[in-house]
């Protein structure tokens, strides 16, 4: 190697130092850098390229299912955010404000927006007038701020970050809970038929639900280094907001109702969870649904071979882009083959075709896999069939490996000791009895760090009341008294 691809190349080790491992991942294969305020990052072309790829699955799932989107002001009064008290007391350490306008010292606080109910709660109030106006969905794609005092990891933990964020209101709560299970669903199909991310769908426990919510739902994934990522939440509001806020309506008697409220949201951190499931020691790994080049073709020539060998390449590269691929031709003549093969592994792009005399001579295409440097070869005649297959055979190959590690890792245990011993060798979850309580979640979390991430649902999102299956063993796995849920405890990010 150069000493230009060893600077190009990844240097950590995803086993040993995962967390230095992933900042080189996303600064070496461009898809963002720190900004100069800790905890901000600017994320670039081909970051945002991945967020434009969620963005755009969720987006159309969202408008097919009845929601409109909108925008709201960054920026809520603060007589606003105390309306709804358990909003107050569960961001306010959080929030950052705005004093000043220009010189002058503003009369009325402002926050910078955390998550938006108490900004769309009040027009929500306005245009809900009978139940002809309910149920009502509305959607913003935005940024919120929380400040955090922690370390920055790049779509993982920032002060600011990119996310959509679901306000909706309905006349039942019947209604309110098919609308919580239906983002669930998206979410998770977002995480597995998008991400390659398999996902497992539960609720939180009551001490750590979004604040004023009845139920918190979540999409869980496990990442290779044994921690869980929450992947998104759908939360059921019950009425608290809609009494806050005003929230009512007439209805078919001209009788007034207080409306019921859900939120949801997934943000960047799904990028988080994409680049950490899929990348290795080579760098970036992605799947071909969200990867902006998915098949880099590199022509290999000398110079009596140069003319043929690029005719060539640029007659599949057509194919293939008409054929609707995202399709890179590299014919730079200042790198190497073997340069650019490092580089478009680095940069994660699914499918490389090396083209060389000897494809050409046979009409044929040799294509190599970016997981696993699976080589194979195809006809000319049949390369758009072809590509198409392999591509799908690159994003099944990577759901198939997360798909393992996170079968092989929720483990059972009845006792703090298994708890602690079990998460503390293999990570992943550890599923135990649970009396409710919290001082237990507390034992477990002040020895390692774990704690319980999620519940699971009664019936697979069946269930309107979010109902919890009761445990087989019936002793709580840390204090041992009776025990009628089921928790998962793990280490997250
Ligand atoms: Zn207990």
């Amino acid at each position: 190697m150069s000493d230009e691809s060893q600077e190009l190349g990844i240097t950590e080790s995803k086993s040993h130092k995962p967390g230095e491992w992933y900042a080189e991942v996303v600064q070496k294969a461009n898809l963002a850098d720190y900004a100069p305020m800790g905890g901000f990052i600017v994320t670039k072309p081909r970051g945002y390229a991945l967020w434009e790829a969620i963005q755009e699955s969720l987006d159309g799932w969202f408008k097919d299912t009845g929601v409109d989107n909108v925008y709201f002001p960054m920026f809520i009064p603060e007589s606003f955010l105390e309306r709804e008290k358990d909003i107050v007391e569960g961001f306010d350490p959080e929030v950052a404000w705005v004093t000043h306008g220009g010189h002058d010292e503003l009369e009325e606080r402002l926050a910078v927006r955390p998550t938006s109910e108490s900004i769309i709660a009040p027009f929500m109030a306005d245009w809900t007038r009978s139940h002809r106006d309910l149920p009502m969905r509305l959607n913003q794609w935005c940024s919120v701020v929380r400040w955090e005092a922690t370390e920055t990891k790049p779509f993982f933990r920032t002060k600011e970050f990119m996310w959509q964020e679901g306000h909706t209101a309905h006349a039942s709560n019947e209604g309110a809970w098919e609308e919580v299970w239906t983002r669930l669903e998206q979410y998770e199909r977002v995480y597995e038929d998008v991400l390659a991310v398999p996902v497992l769908r539960g609720k939180k426990p009551e001490h750590d639900k979004f604040p004023g919510a009845d139920t918190t739902t979540t999409v869980e994934a496990l990442m290779p280094d044994g921690k869980s990522v929450q992947g998104a939440t759908s939360h059921n509001l019950g009425q608290s907001f809609a009494e806050s806020f005003d929230i009512t309506f007439a209805d078919e008697d001209e009788k007034e109702q207080t409306a019921y409220t859900t939120s949801w949201g997934l943000s960047w951190r799904a990028i988080g969870a994409l680049i950490m499931t899929h990348s290795d020691d080579q760098g970036l790994v992605l799947p071909p649904t969200v990867a902006p080049t998915q098949v880099v073709i590199v022509p290999i020539w000398q110079e009596d071979t140069k003319d043929d060998v690029l005719e060539y390449s640029e007659g599949i590269a057509d194919d293939l882009e008409t054929a609707g691929f995202r399709v890179e031709l590299d014919d730079r003549d200042e790198r190497n083959p073997g340069f650019k093969f490092n580089e478009h592994e680095l940069n994660g792009v699914p499918l490389r075709l090396e083209i060389g005399p000897h494809e050409v001579d046979d009409a044929e295409v040799t294509l190599v896999h970016r997981p696993d440097n699976a080589e194979s070869v195809a006809d000319r005649d049949g390369i758009v069939d072809a590509v198409d297959e392999h591509l799908d055979e690159i994003f099944d190959k990577l759901y198939e490996s997360a798909e393992e590690n996170l079968e092989e890792n929720v483990r059972e245990a009845h006792s703090p000791e298994e708890i602690l011993g079990t998460i503390g060798k293999h990570g992943g979850y550890v599923k135990t009895p649970w009396c409710g309580d919290e001082a237990c979640e507390e034992v477990i979390k002040e020895k390692i760090a774990a704690e319980i991430v999620m519940q699971p649902l009664e019936d697979e999102g069946g269930s309107t009341a979010g109902d919890v299956p009761e445990p087989d063993h019936d002793e709580c796995g840390v204090c041992g008294d009776p025990a009628d849920e089921i928790a998962y405890f793990a280490k997250s990010y």
